[in-house]
């Protein structure tokens, strides 16, 4: 999972440009942050890549195969999320981390969860890998579900990953049990981590700053860091 973006350029509407030529190579198993101010355009970076909009100018690449160029099959199964806000399904715990992935054995389900540290939360309500979610079952905090998303996403295994601002919606205390957890999920992945801050992404390899569109900084974290 190698991706290029090449001088992308994307606006929705004529009037306001959003990306002014961005560029930047995420290389495989490489994880890059890009952290901004709010309305500085990284979620349009997560939409292009998954093809919701297509860029006015540039070229965005997935292992030097322009993405428009693929079919919407195969660029879903090379980029994965872990969204905001995880809705479960009323299911069983086990059905939930399988989902889309049903031939998966019962040790990479495990794995899975033992990864996303949700195997100690399962192995402690009764019914471990069946108990049911939803209203007449478990309920999940904010951070267990999440955890059992990031099971999903690490079980699927997309060569690359996206998490966009996953941990926003948490408090601290589970934002940082998360944040654990999402290493388990970046690990040996390609990843690209929207934030808003630069704390909460100490694992990047490199981390750019955008701005009205373009890219103002760019670094290690200890470079940018020592820069202020
Ligand atoms: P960020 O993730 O950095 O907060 P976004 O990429 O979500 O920024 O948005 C960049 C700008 O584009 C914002 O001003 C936002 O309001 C605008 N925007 C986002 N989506 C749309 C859309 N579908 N149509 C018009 N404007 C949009
Ligand atoms: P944030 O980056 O703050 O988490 P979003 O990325 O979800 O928020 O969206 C940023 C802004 O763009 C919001 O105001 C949202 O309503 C708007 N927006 C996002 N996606 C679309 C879309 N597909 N169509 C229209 N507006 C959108």
């Amino acid at each position: 999972g190698n991706v290029v973006f090449e001088d992308v350029v994307f606006h929705y509407d004529e009037k306001r440009p959003i990306l002014r030529g961005v560029s930047f190579e995420v290389k495989p198993g490489k994880t890059l942050a890009i952290v901004g101010p709010s309305g500085a355009g990284k979620s349009t970076i997560s939409r292009l890549m998954f093809r919701f909009y297509e860029p006015q100018g540039g070229r965005i690449l997935i292992d030097g195969q322009d993405i428009l160029a693929v079919t919407q099959k195969s660029l879903r199964a090379a980029v994965g999320m872990v969204p905001q806000d995880t809705v479960l399904f009323n299911d069983s715990i086990g059905y939930n981390i399988r989902y889309g992935r049903w031939d998966a054995t019962e040790e990479e389900v495990r794995e899975a969860a033992r990864l996303a540290q949700i195997d100690g939360f399962i192995a402690s309500v009764p019914g471990g890998y069946e108990a049911q979610v939803g209203e007449r079952g478990l309920k999940l905090s904010g951070g267990e579900k999440q955890r059992v998303a990031i099971a999903r996403t690490i079980l699927k295994g997309p060569p690359i990953l996206i998490l966009d601002e996953a941990t926003s919606a948490l408090d601290s205390f589970t934002e940082h049990e998360i944040q654990e957890a999402l290493r388990g999920v970046a690990k040996g992945r390609t990843t690209l981590v929207i934030a808003h801050r630069l704390s909460t992404i100490v694992d990047a390899d490199e981390i750019i700053f955008l701005d009205h569109g373009r890219i103002v900084e760019r670094g290690t974290h200890q470079e940018l860091l020592d820069q202020r």
